[in-house]
């Protein structure tokens, strides 16, 4: 059965006690409310990820992720965090790929693929994203491009590294715009990456990848997003940022 995930970017916001702060909300509410299976991973700035782990304790389901890491394991690279020290710090997954990392700091697919690998091989979590922009949206081909993102990242991947990777669709027309995609276009873009995938490593591994959708995600739509068959969550951004959204999103499935 795969995972069902609920996941807060809060991107480049909150100062620590802030971040803290909203942290210790979100842990009593979920704790307090929170009655189906799903994870909560929460993706603080990178220097709120110690005190964010403290604070996150032993709650049942919710877990710890890093916005971003570097491919290298150490070295000569000034303001980059490494995956061996994201692990020293207890986080246990990784965004790898947003669409603003790719934007503004340039990463391709071929470096991410390098990201992935280095995730994988110190134990973290990666949840790859992947998504279109509105162009590629309306010339058409916007599922062979989403699916090359995935094939160019991730299809060097044994089986079973493959089957340790969640998977978020972001269209990048829906980030941070308030233009959702519809359940319909949300459900026809999971449904063809699970297809892809399970062409390159099976139906049982396809049906057990988790393919989280982003985009403008609120306590309004979560639940029809979610009640799509092949939605299996969310990666939020906005909404993650205000405890009580936050916590309803997760009350979605
Ligand atoms: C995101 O940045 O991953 C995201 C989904 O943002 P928002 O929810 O604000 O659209």
């Amino acid at each position: 059965m795969r995972k069902k995930i609920v996941a807060g970017n809060w991107k480049m916001n909150n100062t620590i006690d802030e971040g803290l702060q909203l942290t210790s909300e979100i842990a009593s509410m979920v704790v307090d409310e929170v009655a189906n299976d799903a994870i909560v991973v929460l993706a603080p700035p990178y220097i709120h990820l110690t005190k964010v782990k403290q604070l996150i304790g032993t709650t049942k389901n919710m877990y710890l992720s890093a916005q971003n890491c570097n491919e290298q394991a150490s070295g000569a690279y000034t303001g980059e965090i490494s995956v061996p020290m994201l692990v020293s710090v207890g986080a246990e997954y990784v965004i790898l790929g947003h669409s603003e990392r790719r934007e503004y700091f340039n990463e391709n697919n071929k470096q991410l693929a390098a990201k992935v690998d280095a995730c994988l091989a110190n134990g973290l979590t990666p949840i790859f994203c992947c998504g279109e922009s509105l162009e590629t949206r309306e010339g058409g081909d916007f599922i062979a491009f989403v699916c090359q993102q995935i094939k160019e990242s991730l299809f060097h991947l044994s089986k079973e590294d493959f089957s340790k990777i969640v998977i978020a669709y972001e269209p990048i027309w829906a980030i941070g715009t308030g233009m959702t995609a519809s359940s319909d276009q949300a459900q026809e873009m999971h449904a063809a990456l699970r297809g892809y995938i399970a062409e390159q490593y099976g139906n049982d591994i396809a049906d057990n990848t988790s393919i989280l959708y982003g985009g403008s995600c609120k306590p309004d739509n979560a639940a029809e997003l979610f009640a799509c068959s092949d939605v299996d969550g969310g990666l939020i951004g906005g909404a993650s940022l205000k405890s009580r959204d936050f916590v309803d999103i997760v009350k979605s499935f």
